[in-house]
């Protein structure tokens, strides 16, 4: 790249970037057993393992606040950063919140978010244990450091699948991105005429899904009780096809993945058609159901085959390392993600 002439950010894209910046850093610390390019960072504290992972959310590209309440924006906020923690197969024990708030903000707007943090703290069983405090020239700053602990030999990271692994994807997806395309379509309805009261109920299982994502605590702990660990893990942010793409390039193999056996969910399918948007993109490249990505040696199968809310979508592969899905018809695509923030508003 031309260092001496401007480069536009969206050349790089998101990924880019964070390898870019990684490329220019390397590790000294011996504790540092994994670094930038995972769910979490992983460090090394003798008996066991920490796993360390931030988010920062940012007003106008993750949240309008039009719609999103602040208690919800607290509990997210935790949410997201304790789904990264789980995608490394650790639990969760601490966070940490930073905020930076404009003028426009009162105390009870500060309360009402941190209700939010606090719920999450006590569903998630973390505590609270530092962060910082800003004014901000515009807009709403939100940032969570999450801390979780691991035994050496559980953890799970991208890069660990193996050529025939199970591909495994929990509960239903494309639903928080629906849930956004109804609340911002209700927002324009809103603008337009004020006293139109918004028209939710049909729609409310997909908004839920945007406004209160919950971690997948409950899948990490039933995974422990089978005694299975997952051979690599990430959770879903970005959408299927993003996270399928990591996996497969930090495992260096393929991933197939069959379009009938894509979980979605009734409501996340009506209101796309309603919105005249293809359910299958909505899935693929949705994002921000917080849902888990993982695969799982052959051997585990019978195991999880019952589980009602773990749905085997295909499975890895040597023999094509590019990610792709079979459609109904039986055609392999190629799965690509969607470039920087296509997706996010
Ligand atoms: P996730 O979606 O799981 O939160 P990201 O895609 O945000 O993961 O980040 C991928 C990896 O890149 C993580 O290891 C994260 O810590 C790292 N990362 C992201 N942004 C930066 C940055 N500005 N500097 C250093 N590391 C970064
Ligand atoms: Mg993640």
């Amino acid at each position: 790249m031309d260092d001496t002439k401007r480069t536009e950010l969206e050349e790089l894209g998101e990924f880019g970037l964070i390898e870019r910046i990684s490329n220019n850093f390397s590790n000294k610390q011996p504790s540092t057993i994994l670094g930038i390019g995972d769910d979490a960072a992983i460090i090394d504290t003798g008996d066991a393992y920490m796993v360390i992972s931030t988010d920062l959310l940012t007003e106008g590209i993750h949240f309008d606040l039009a719609y999103f309440p602040l208690k919800h924006l607290g509990y997210k906020a935790v949410a997201v950063n304790v789904s990264d923690i789980a995608a490394m197969n650790a639990i969760p024990t601490q966070i940490t919140v930073s905020i930076a708030v404009s003028n426009r903000f009162s105390l009870q707007a500060i309360d009402e978010f941190y209700a939010g943090v606090k719920a999450a703290c006590a569903h998630y069983a973390i505590d609270l244990v530092g962060g910082d405090t800003s004014s901000s020239a515009a807009g709403v700053f939100v940032s969570v450091t999450a801390i979780g602990t691991v035994a050496k030999d559980l953890v799970t990271r991208r890069s660990g699948a193996k050529n025939k692994d199970i591909i495994c994807a929990t509960g239903d997806l494309g639903g928080a991105y629906m849930g956004m395309q109804v609340l911002a379509r209700e927002k324009q309805v809103f603008m337009a005429n004020p006293d139109m009261q918004p028209q939710l109920e049909a729609y409310e299982y997909v908004v839920g899904r945007q406004l209160k994502p919950e971690a997948r605590m409950d899948i990490i702990h039933e995974l422990r009780e089978l005694n299975i660990v997952p051979t690599s893990m990430i959770d879903i942010s970005d959408g299927l096809a993003s996270e399928l793409l990591h996996l497969s390039r930090q495992s260096g193999l393929g991933m197939r993945v069959f379009e009938e056996q894509l979980p979605i969910d009734n409501q996340t399918y009506e209101s796309a058609v309603e919105f005249k948007l293809d359910p299958v993109t909505c899935v693929l490249n949705g994002g921000e159901d917080y849902e888990l990505l993982f695969t799982i040696g052959q051997q585990d199968y019978e195991k999880l085959k019952k589980h009602a809310d773990i749905h085997f979508i295909g499975y890895v592969e040597k023999e094509d390392d590019r990610p792709g899905l079979v459609t109904k018809s039986g055609n392999w695509v190629p799965l690509q993600a969607q470039g920087w923030s296509h997706f996010k508003q």
